[in-house]
């Protein structure tokens, strides 16, 4: 798309590469010295790289130099820099353009992240870990301009259900044993859920009766570390054992083209009656109301609870886990109207259909946001 092609830049190379505009200059004058110092050694070492090549020099320490300036060389011709948070103060007329740019490759990257899938968006990630702030640099000035940020609605939920004991109607889901309440926010971003709760937490368990102490844990995974309170993971595969949490959420996060690999792992980490949260753009639905994205979510083993329309640009929904007993006696009911084999191989159709074509281009669409 032209949209993102920015005057030289093409921003739909595979690889961008960017100053490093968090490296501390300590001595300015110093530094200058040393690059006029290593200019000149450099001139003087390639001569001398020359001879060293044909036999004899031997000063390993030289040979470098030269290597590391012709890699500086090579660094300036192969890959376009950009610096976004530069030092000098800018007249409103580069903010300007400053901002346009900053926000094509925000949505650039959003694009990314949508259309390929969440094995590609770690390596993504992993080779070019700045992605992920400008992304989020960008996501947050997207989140200022909505009427309600999703993560909030998750944060006020947890909260306003701890009046209620645990596990009780009402209350939030605790283990089975122990009554831990066991979170985990899959693609979490900044982690400002796991922030948020265990402030709450902390206050909470200080208080008064008649409420007991709450046990309880966030796990924030995504894929950069951004903070002490993420483990970076692919959300497909995360480092949690089965039947080990209570309620399980994805807010904005079913990125990946195999968004549905994301659903069947909340499924393995959720304990019976665990609950399954997901916050997503209304406009990603294709039907406009998430019908079949529930339907396919039944087939892979959840209960709905309900489906929260209300807000004009996102959909939330509640599923849940069901225990084992509730399993046996839905299967005994279809069973006995003759609907098992029906449900078995919508079950198959829906893999058959992932496998020929990736879920991410016709359950969800990719959320592309438009220019501002
Ligand atoms: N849940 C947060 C962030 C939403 S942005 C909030 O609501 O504020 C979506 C996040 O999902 C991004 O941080 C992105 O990196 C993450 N994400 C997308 N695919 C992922 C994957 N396969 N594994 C881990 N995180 C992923």
């Amino acid at each position: 798309m032209e949209l993102f092609k920015t005057g030289d830049w093409n921003l739909k190379t595979n690889k961008i590469a960017f100053q490093d505009t968090n490296k501390p200059v300590k001595n300015k004058n110093k530094n200058k010295k040393n690059k006029n110092k290593n200019k000149s050694k450099s001139n003087s070492n390639l001569e001398q790289k020359t001879t060293k090549d044909d036999s004899t020099n031997n000063n390993n320490d030289e040979v470098k130099d030269v290597e590391r300036s012709k890699s500086k060389k090579e660094k300036k011709i192969t890959k376009p820099t950009l610096n976004l948070q530069p030092a000098k103060k800018l007249t409103p007329l580069q903010q300007k353009m400053m901002a346009k740019l900053s926000g094509s490759r925000f949505r650039w990257i959003n694009e990314q992240l949508y259309t390929i899938s969440s094995k590609e968006a770690l390596n993504l990630i992993k080779d070019q870990p700045e992605l992920f702030d400008e992304y989020h640099d960008g996501f947050r000035s997207q989140v200022t301009s909505w009427p309600e940020n999703p993560v909030d609605v998750f944060t006020t939920q947890i909260i306003a259900r701890c009046k209620r004991p645990i596990n009780a109607p009402g209350g939030l889901p605790g283990l089975q044993n122990s009554k831990e309440i066991v979170i985990a926010d899959m693609g979490c971003g900044e982690a400002q859920l796991a922030l948020k709760i265990n402030q709450f937490f902390s206050k909470f368990n200080k208080g008064k009766k008649p409420f007991k102490r709450y046990n309880h844990k966030v796990h924030s995974f995504d894929l950069k570390r951004v903070n002490e309170r993420i483990t970076v993971a692919d959300i497909r595969n995360v480092p949690l054992p089965d039947n080990s949490c209570t309620i399980v959420i994805f807010c904005l996060s079913l990125m990946g083209t195999n968004f549905l690999d994301f659903i069947k792992e909340a499924y393995r980490i959720l304990a019976p009656r665990g609950e399954l949260w997901i916050a997503e753009i209304k406009s990603r639905f294709g039907d406009g109301k998430g019908d079949e994205f529930v339907e396919s979510l039944k087939l892979m083993g959840f209960f709905h609870k309900k489906t929260d329309d209300e807000n004009k640009m996102f959909t939330r929904f509640e599923f849940f886990k069901p225990p084992q007993d509730i399993i046996e006696e839905r299967k005994a009911k279809l069973e006995r109207r003759q609907k098992f084999i029906e449900v078995e191989s919508a079950k198959e159709e829906l893999e058959r259909k992932r496998h020929d074509n990736a879920e991410g281009n016709w359950l969800l669409k990719p959320c592309i946001y438009k220019r501002r």
